[in-house]
């Protein structure tokens, strides 16, 4: 096999190589980015990629091509769906297209280790385009060493960047980063319902929240079994429920987020940021580590709420436990996937 992998980054590209190198593969690391902003943000990275493959003797190639202005003007009519309907697109047709002139006949690309992005439209992307060239596209999931690849980086003193490349996503990163700060507006109050009291006093209080909590997870059946021995935490807007989330313990060290949802007239405004905030705030002198399940889709929001180890997919979770088809979206829900946050560094 002659591999060409695309590559995002030195970080990312850390242990990607590692492992194709335990598997015997050699991959040529391929560098085209025409999404990093601003210039010296692309400076830094593309440098950092060259001195650390130099520094690992594997084969580098640099297509130098900045574009800043065909990117923005490419995205900007759909700024929403950038990532799948350009930013990957453009990336691995490019490598292809490489692949194909200079005699390889396979790619890949880093994007696969990272748990941010979009992973089942990069391996969809990727086969279509290599097929396309007449190559093959060589998958692997990445992530499960996103964790171990990021922390060898760092000891390496490695360019660690803070967003994932383009400037619309340096915009959401710096603002979400500011908005999952605890400063709650007026009036707004967590209400934590905790197991003890729940117990000692009102038994079926929990059962209040049912209704919101189907709105996450679509089976009473499945509510009702966390619901039990869960903690019940409440987000609350003068007398009016914002948002509510279940926590459950899994052991001694661990806890899991079973259920975390707002209601629909608070959506999109950082409740369940804050939450996520409140909870590990709350479990942090006793427990080590907070697991939540999740489906494909929401990844990448768990992640940027420091939920960035992947730990285990449990297969056809969705399938075997739920008497109907559920769907997140456009997305049929099969595998659970579960990803833990770091409590200790909270
Ligand atoms: S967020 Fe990342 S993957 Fe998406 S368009 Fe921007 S640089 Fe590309």
């Amino acid at each position: 096999m002659k591999l060409l992998m695309h590559t995002c980054c030195a970080p990312c590209s850390v242990y990607c190589i590692d492992s194709l190198r335990n598997e015997k593969i050699e991959p040529t690391v391929y560098w085209y980015n025409p999404n990093i902003h601003p210039y010296t943000e692309y400076k830094a990275r593309r440098n950092c990629l060259k001195e650390y493959t130099s520094s690992i003797n594997v084969q580098a190639i640099f297509e130098d091509e900045y574009g800043l202005k065909d990117f923005c003007q490419n995205v900007i009519g759909n700024l929403e769906n950038r990532c799948t309907s350009y930013c990957y697109v453009v990336r691995l047709e490019q490598t292809a297209k490489y692949a194909k002139e200079h005699g390889f006949d396979t790619i890949t690309t880093t994007l696969l280790v990272s748990p941010y992005q979009k992973h089942d439209e990069i391996k969809k992307i990727g086969e279509k385009i290599a097929q396309k060239y007449g190559l093959d596209f060589l998958y692997r999931d990445f992530r499960v060493g996103f964790r171990e690849g990021q922390a060898k980086a760092r000891e390496l003193g490695l360019y660690m960047q803070k967003y994932c490349g383009c400037i619309f996503s340096e915009e959401s990163s710096f603002l979400t980063n500011e908005n999952t700060k605890l400063n709650l507006p007026k009036d707004f109050e967590f209400l934590p319902v905790k197991t003890t009291i729940i117990i000692n006093k009102e038994k079926n209080n929990k059962k209040q929240y049912m209704n919101l909590l189907l709105d996450a997870d679509p089976s009473e059946k499945m509510i009702e079994k966390y619901l039990k021995d869960g903690d019940v935490f409440v987000l609350r807007y003068k007398e009016e429920v914002v948002c509510v989330a279940v926590v459950t313990k899994v052991d001694r060290d661990t806890i899991e987020l079973k259920n975390i949802v707002t209601k629909e007239q608070y959506r999109g405004k950082g409740y369940a940021k804050k939450m996520i905030k409140y909870l590990a705030d709350n479990y942090k002198q006793t427990y080590k580590k907070m697991i939540v399940g999740t489906t494909e889709n929401n990844i990448p929001f768990y992640v940027k709420q420091g939920f960035d180890k992947y730990e285990k997919t449990l297969k056809d979770f969705f399938i075997d436990n739920y008497e109907e088809e559920i769907k997140d979206g456009d997305l049929v829900c099969t595998d659970m996937i579960y990803y833990s946050k770091d409590l200790k560094k909270v």
